[in-house]
């Protein structure tokens, strides 16, 4: 590592000491908190801040960011795309890709519980001027013959129908993956009908990992594919949309209007692409942590249903004793951040900076509710 680059992460180093420190003289606790809230909280590894600090830098609204560059070229040809674009968010990649495909007045087609419609602030009628069709789905997941009932006849008094998007893995459907086979049915009904199909691969990675399926796949089926570099793959800031070369051209032009064009940004392209080389195999190890702490929580006389655990987000029904709140607080007492989704909802996201330990620790607290 070079000097600045240790300098700068030792810094960082002294800045988490102090912040133990001071939840160590407030009596949270004695031991470092362990976050489950999500997986967007993790810190860059020493290996990621070195490839940040070395990252060949320029300014990317002239496209002169070699890091930049280098980051949207290797996303494309990941998935056999033709070309790809770096953002700030997965809600700017996921807008910026509704914005490309619709026209307003027109008409989007996704389950309810969608991140699209449910987090991004209303953001389809506000960006694009579309309508949303909602569709009550499996876990997050729909099927070919929803998008096909749901389409709008060729009426004047109808929105047109012009896009589907779909989410994979389901955030609020804990993680849930989609089988390959019912995407490509959606796409067959998409063919027909004239639809384009984007997906919200926030945590696609998390998907392919669980299922043994690749990126190319997934290239062949998807007019527009949004990958979050800052949820799994653990770095501070990013994301990417992918496309062909004429969606990314209009894109780079609707990025620039929402404020998205940045400059010398090769510094958090460079965290990119060493989380795309470096840490995407491991997340089989959060899937599998994943599923050790669902086990030590069922049975459990406070824990109801809990959601089928395919990757790294686990949602379970709080009963009895706790509610989702006082569970949630009871287990921060202990150095343990888990996240209330609901009044009898809790949701743990397990990620990078979760190590065997903390698992262990964390499954230990339950035993002792
Ligand atoms: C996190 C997330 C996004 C993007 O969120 P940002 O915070 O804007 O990066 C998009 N879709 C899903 C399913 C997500 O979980």
């Amino acid at each position: 590592m070079g000097k600045k680059a240790q300098a700068f992460a030792g810094n960082l180093y002294k800045l988490s000491a102090y912040r133990l420190g001071l939840q160590y003289l407030f009596g949270v606790s004695s031991q470092p908190m362990i976050d489950f809230r999500s997986d967007t909280v993790t810190r860059p590894t020493p290996g990621m801040l070195e490839a940040m600090m070395k990252a060949p830098v320029g300014d990317d609204v002239f496209g002169e960011d070699p890091s930049i560059n280098q980051l949207e070229s290797m996303s494309a040809s990941l998935f056999g795309m033709q070309a790809a674009i770096f953002c700030p968010s997965g809600t700017m990649t996921n807008q910026i890709a509704i914005k490309c495909h619709t026209q307003p007045g027109d008409e989007v087609i996704c389950e309810k519980l969608s991140h699209i419609y449910q987090y991004e602030g209303g953001g389809i009628a506000f960006n694009a001027g579309a309508s949303v069709r909602l569709i009550d789905g499996n876990r997050g997941r729909i099927t070919a013959d929803q998008v096909k009932e749901n389409i709008n006849p060729d009426d004047v008094h109808k929105p047109s129908t012009t896009l589907v998007s779909l989410e994979n893995t389901g955030n609020r459907g804990g993680g849930s993956c989609y089988h390959f086979a019912d995407i490509q049915a959606i796409k067959e009904v998409c063919l027909q009908n004239n639809l384009k199909l984007h997906l919200d691969g926030a945590r696609l990675f998390n998907a392919l990992v669980a299922k043994n399926e690749t990126c190319k796949q997934y290239g062949e089926v998807f007019d527009s594919i949004s990958i979050c570099l800052s949820k799994g793959l653990g770095t501070p800031v990013g994301s990417v949309l992918i496309g062909s070369a004429t969606m990314i051209k209009k894109a780079r032009r609707i990025r620039k209007i929402f404020g998205g064009g940045m400059r010398q940004a090769g510094y958090l392209a460079a965290a990119g692409i060493y989380a795309l080389e470096n840490h995407v195999a491991r997340l089989a190890d959060d899937h599998r942590h994943t599923q050790q702490i669902a086990a030590a929580l069922q049975g459990k006389d406070f824990v109801g249903e809990i959601l089928p655990v395919e990757t790294n987000i686990l949602i379970f029904e709080v009963k009895g004793r706790y509610t989702a709140a006082s569970l949630a607080a009871r287990l921060k007492e202990q150095g343990v951040f888990v996240m209330a989704i609901a009044p009898t909802q809790v949701r743990i996201v397990v990620h990078l900076d979760i190590q065997p330990q903390d698992v262990t620790r964390t499954i230990d607290l339950i035993n002792s509710l």
